[in-house]
């Protein structure tokens, strides 16, 4: 199933390098918010093991359960060591309108500039992710759809692609409606950006940098990342405790201290083995 999606395997490709090239080191990264559990989207979180990973619950519930053949190819327990750290959400028990959209959460500890949004039918629990940034609101729709042309008022769609789309999706009709509500929500809220995770050319328009090219590297002496982000206090002032960075304070997490719990997970990967 690899070989379907051609991935760069460029170690500098992945998060973490292109992310330590902009300045920073994977325990700056605190949160990470995920579509789904696919294996290209879960790849890399074990690269940030002091990251909370929010998500749906319906996702981790199927993930976790590998019920179908195809959920055994798609979902690969060996990439989920962080989950003890996954804040998940279930839309059933809440969530508010939002742009027409239902049940929509904020995220615990984080600022209400970022959503996320069920948009299942790719995979049970898929969901969307807005954030709204210095140009409005963004939303990354996952795989909600592959070819941005889904959502013009006479959508299109390449036949590959299309081919792909309904081989993954685990909800035919639930994927349709939720890109008949995107291609809605796009008519009525043209200011928002809607994009997809396998659409390149949206990554270079939007990135202002080729697909495959790696992000400028910011020189520590040049820039400081962390004058935006952190605060600075003196060390003796500073927090103790497995989440401290002694002499810094993420200022967006002031409460740290979520409960977390071991989560078994017991299936035997190895009857599975890849493809
Ligand atoms: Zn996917």
């Amino acid at each position: 199933m690899l070989s379907l999606f051609k991935p760069q395997l460029r170690a500098e490709m992945t998060a973490l390098r292109q992310i330590e090239r902009m300045g920073f080191r994977a325990a700056d990264v605190r949160d990470i918010v995920l579509t789904h559990l696919d294996f290209q989207q879960a790849g890399g979180l074990d690269d940030f093991p002091r990251a909370r990973v929010h998500l749906l619950m319906n996702e981790r519930d199927h993930a976790f359960a590998q019920k179908t053949w195809l959920d055994r190819q798609r979902y690969r327990p060996q990439q989920w060591s962080t989950r003890n750290r996954w804040v998940v959400y279930d839309p059933e028990a809440g969530g508010e309108p939002w742009m027409g959209l239902q049940s929509v959460r904020a995220l615990v500890g984080l600022p209400p500039e970022i959503l996320i949004l069920p948009l299942a039918g790719h995979t049970r629990g898929h969901a969307g992710v807005a954030v709204h940034g210095l140009t409005g609101w963004h939303l990354h729709a996952g795989d909600a759809f592959h070819d941005p042309r889904e959502l013009n008022t006479k959508p299109r769609n390449r036949l590959g692609l299309r081919m792909l789309q309904s081989f993954m999706a685990v909800d035919g009709r639930a994927r349709a409606d939720n890109t008949r509500r995107l291609r809605e929500l796009h008519r009525h809220h043209p200011d928002i950006t809607i994009f997809c995770s396998h659409d390149a050319a949206s990554f270079e328009r939007l990135s202002g940098r080729a697909a495959d090219t790696l992000p400028d590297a910011v020189a520590w002496s040049a820039r400081d990342p962390y004058a935006e982000k952190i605060v600075r206090r003196p060390m003796e002032a500073a927090p103790s405790g497995p989440l401290g960075v002694p002499g810094l304070e993420v200022t967006e997490h002031e409460s740290d201290a979520l409960d977390f719990e071991p989560v078994p997970f017991r299936r035997d990967d190895t009857a599975h083995p890849r493809q």
